[in-house]
């Protein structure tokens, strides 16, 4: 183990983010180097549990040997950290700077001190890792004439594309846009993520032998009956990308857009021209109103703010929650409690308070006579839980409200794969309409097509959609072969 004494004598430091206001005037990452010291300190704040609830079913999703490689940092081996980190994760850049964590909340050390830092621990592994040369192309020594096509770039399609692809099977990515990554690309903004570093995870694999495809729309512009004769095995890794809408009157205005098409769009002009060519819904100096939270909701307050809003609110129906666990939700649950991510933290310190409003219902948008969104109505809600304990909500008599704003982003979530592939290969969908397939098969209903990530789970994690990328190749790997010996 680390330092045996040491979650006694060290306090969690994390890496912190630089200073909010400082950030908000460009688009560069906003994690601060830290001394290798602090790394190594915290890495000795971990106690080798016996039972690693960090690294179970409750904790981390790949199941990443987390001890271990606290351990390995805490006595400065990196490169056998990074060995042992990249036995379970393809892509530790990614979790170790945008997973939200649930290792840290199974943590044995979170029962009654704060967890050790071990997001941080993971992203300072792997950037060392590249910062040192050590991530090198890992092509397969022989190929085994098997084809595999994949569906999709996202995290779940690129950790099955290498995984396969490193068992000697010949890959192929398809991705409808004109950049590879899915939401690691065109989803999670360069602040949290820049999409250098997304760049440098594709060169490697390129380096190793996978084939990407871009403006490759499969069941549109690629006809996926050919895709199918031409390969082995299709995996479809498309995403959970149809958005949930919000009808209520005044949908249709200028101003009312999905939280996708802003950040897409964004992203997508600030790397074809430094945001010059115009490409993109522009949030200067207007007020914003953002509707739903989470991820999406926090990336288009972070964006709104980076391109100078006059105001900003995020609606949040549900209500505030609890500072501390609830006793419903104890360890090693994931704690649901109130947190403030990098775009409140950024709101607050530009408009000097805290930009979400709990327990808000949107009624109606509000227009002028050409069309234009000027404002919102909404009542308050409140949340009772029927006879039955389900919670149910009623809207409060005399509260309701005009709010101003001439841009509305909606980000209320995501309801399950587009329908394209559906017809055309005749597959099964479960009640959520995501692709039928069991967790840890990955197979579909039709022989020689499986699903991974969101399209089969629904909307989720970066972790998660890497982890059902690692299995579903496993299972095709032992499909093509008749066993399997990948991780
Ligand atoms: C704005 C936003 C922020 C997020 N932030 C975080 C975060 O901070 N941390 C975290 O863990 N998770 C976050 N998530 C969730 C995370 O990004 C997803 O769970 C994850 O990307 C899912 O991976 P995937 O590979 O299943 O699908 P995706 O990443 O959605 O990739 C699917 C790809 O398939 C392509 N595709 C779809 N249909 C076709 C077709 N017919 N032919 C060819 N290509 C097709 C799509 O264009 C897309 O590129 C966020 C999500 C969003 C929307
Ligand atoms: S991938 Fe996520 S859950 Fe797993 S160790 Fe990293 S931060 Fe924790």
């Amino acid at each position: 183990m680390g330092k045996p004494d040491g979650f006694l004598k060290i306090n969690r430091q994390t890496v912190p983010y630089s200073d909010p206001i400082v950030r908000l005037s460009d688009y560069n990452e906003f994690l601060v180097e830290v001394p290798e010291t602090q790394l190594n300190d915290q890495g000795a704040r971990c106690m080798d549990c016996g039972v690693p609830f960090c690294q179970s079913a409750t904790g981390c999703p790949v199941d990443n040997l987390i001890p271990e490689w606290n351990d390995l940092v805490y006595k400065g081996r990196w490169r056998e950290a990074l060995d042992r980190l990249h036995k379970t994760n393809n892509f530790p850049e990614f979790t170790g700077r945008v997973c939200p964590a649930p290792c840290e909340g199974a943590c044995v050390l979170g029962i009654n001190n704060p967890p050790v830092t071990i997001k941080n621990i993971e992203n300072a592994i792997i950037d060392r890792g590249f910062a040192k040369g050590w991530v090198v192309p890992e092509p397969p020594s022989q190929r085994t004439g098997k084809r595999v096509a994949v569906i999709g770039s996202g995290p779940a399609g690129l950790a099955a594309a290498q995984q396969l692809n490193r068992a000697g099977h010949s890959v192929t990515v398809y991705e409808r846009d004109d950049r590879i990554g899915g939401l690691l690309m065109y989803g999670i903004p360069n602040m949290k993520l820049e999409k250098e570093t997304v760049l440098r995870r594709l060169k490697q694999m390129e380096d190793e032998g996978v084939e990407f495809v871009t403006n490759a729309h499969v069941g549109v512009n690629v006809d996926i009956q050919e895709l199918k004769a031409k390969n082995d095995v299709l995996l479809l890794a498309s995403g959970a990308t149809k958005p949930r809408d919000l009808p209520i009157p005044g949908r249709e205005l200028n101003g009312v857009h999905f939280a996708m098409e802003f950040l897409r769009l964004n992203t997508k002009s600030l790397m074809d021209s430094n945001l010059q060519d115009g490409n993109f819904i522009s949030a200067e100096g207007k007020d914003v109103i953002v509707i739903g939270g989470g991820d999406t909701g926090t990336d288009c307050i972070g964006t709104s703010l980076r391109h100078g809003c006059k105001s900003l609110v995020n609606f949040e129906l549900l209500p505030k929650p609890p500072q501390d666990r609830a006793p419903d939700n104890p360890w090693p649950q994931w704690p649901r409690i109130h947190r403030s991510d990098y775009g409140h933290e950024e709101a607050e310190a530009k408009f000097g308070s805290d930009p979400r409003e709990y327990c808000v219902l949107s009624k109606e948008f509000i227009g002028d006579d050409q069309g234009n969104l000027q404002g919102v109505k909404t009542v308050e809600v409140k949340w009772d839980k029927d006879d039955h304990g389900r919670f149910e909500m009623k809207e409060i008599e005399g509260t309701e409200k005009e709010w101003k704003a001439q841009l509305i982003f909606l980000a209320m979530g995501f309801l399950g794969p587009e329908e394209t592939l559906v017809p055309q290969l005749g597959l099964e969908t479960d009640g959520r309409s995501n692709f039928k397939a069991e967790f840890g098969k990955h197979a579909t209903s039709v022989d020689g097509v499986f699903a991974a990530g969101d399209c089969r789970r629904g909307q989720s994690l970066i972790v998660w959609a890497i982890r059902e990328g690692r299995e579903a190749a496993r299972e095709i790997d032992r499909y093509l072969m008749g066993s399997s010996n990948l991780p």
